[in-house]
């Protein structure tokens, strides 16, 4: 049974597991038999070596990623790996293009950011609002392409892919820092898969990094070392000083998955949880109003607006601020879209999401 605390519906840093917040504050000064914290750690010693490894292992366990993909812990954020991607992938074929589906604001930067390296071709129709993916058959793939690269959910609009984008064999690239772990997912069918942790995972820090292994080896001569994968992978993401307390973090909330039920249960429990969310908003006779596509509408993310279409300001703000009166905070959109957004990542739960729908209810009564 949890303590009861504000709850966070952050869209990162998120909320993390209770217990696992307990553990590490237990361990904090002392880390098992080392007699000191991980934050004071060398990352060559056998304590730590002993921390990344069993990280690694739990996240190959979870995701049963296949033993010709490597694993990394690197720096440098979601956004990091924005230019990491292109830096190490644009040069596999010789015309230096990549193939994007821009779906939302973090996929619409990582294409920006790939353009400093090579070609970046937007596969479909420009999207003028985000609350949609538009159909595969309006796709215009290029063969050439050294890869094809999306985002399997866009945070801040709330757009999540139920599909995995069908490549004809061209290597397939994918930003799921909002949804990684949150559902299982098949790996041999990408080239490479990024995910900050401070979502489902842990805290800020640290992002991982899954490549296959026949990727690595062809990144461009301006990269930089840090951004390497080749580099990386072979040095154990033990190039230079890695982001320790993070890993660690990250190893206890993996450890937490699989004690409850691994990315299946997460899976189940994420559905239940948004669908409390999106069957009061469905109900609520356009009170609440979720502009996204039902059937990209993320598990993660759900935004809506209050009072009406485009959102009443004075509404928005009464419902942030009674929420915040009973114990809940963080949901507040985006500044770049506005009205709500619930985050309802992994550490968030059942009984968490049933306080926010009981005050979603109690606010349409009040005010409809
Ligand atoms: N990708 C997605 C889907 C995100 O939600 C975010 C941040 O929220 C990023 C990338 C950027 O991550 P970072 O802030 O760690 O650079």
């Amino acid at each position: 049974m949890e303590q009861k605390r504000t709850i966070n519906f952050g869209a990162g840093p998120a909320k993390l597991p209770q217990s696992v917040l307990l553990q590490a504050q237990q361990e904090f000064v002392k880390y098992s038999n080392s007699g000191i914290s991980v934050l004071e750690m060398s990352h060559r010693s056998s304590d730590f070596s002993n921390i990344i490894e069993k990280t690694q292992c739990l996240l190959r366990e979870l995701l049963n990623i296949p033993d010709n993909y490597k694993v990394m812990f690197l720096q440098g954020g979601g956004s990091g790996q924005f230019s990491a991607v292109p830096l190490n992938l644009i040069g596999l074929k010789g015309d230096r293009c990549a193939d994007y589906l821009v779906t939302g604001t973090w996929s619409a930067k990582a294409a920006k950011e790939a353009e400093k390296y090579g070609k970046v071709n937007i596969v479909h129709p420009k999207l003028d609002r985000y609350t949609k993916i538009p159909d595969p058959s309006s796709w215009t793939l290029n063969p050439s392409a050294s890869y094809v690269y999306y985002c399997s959910n866009e945070t801040v609009h709330g757009v999540e892919y139920n599909f995995t984008p069908e490549t004809n064999g061209v290597v397939l690239v994918s930003d799921m820092s909002s949804n990684f772990l949150s559902r299982p997912v098949d790996v041999s069918k990408f080239g490479l898969i990024f995910a900050g942790a401070q979502k489902n995972v842990g805290c800020a820090g640290v992002t991982v990094v899954i490549i296959r292994e026949d990727l690595l080896g062809h990144s461009l001569k301006e990269c930089p070392i840090v951004l390497d994968y080749k580099v990386q992978a072979d040095m154990n993401s033990l190039y230079n000083t890695p982001p320790c307390f993070s890993i660690y973090i990250m190893g206890l909330v993996l450890q937490w998955i699989k004690n409850n039920g691994g990315s299946a249960v997460m899976e189940t429990l994420n559905k239940q949880k948004s669908a409390m969310i999106y069957d009061i908003i469905d109900a609520s006779n356009g009170f609440y109003v979720c502009p996204v596509d039902e059937v990209c509408r993320s598990r993660m993310n759900v935004p809506f607006r209050v009072g009406k279409k485009d959102g009443d300001e004075a509404l928005e703000k009464e419902f942030v601020d009674g929420a915040a009166k009973r114990g809940m905070i963080a949901l507040k959109g985006h500044r770049s879209v506005g009205g709500i957004r619930a985050s309802l990542y992994n550490a968030v739960t059942l009984e968490d999401t049933e306080v926010l729908a009981a005050y979603m209810k109690e606010f349409l009564k009040e005010h409809q």
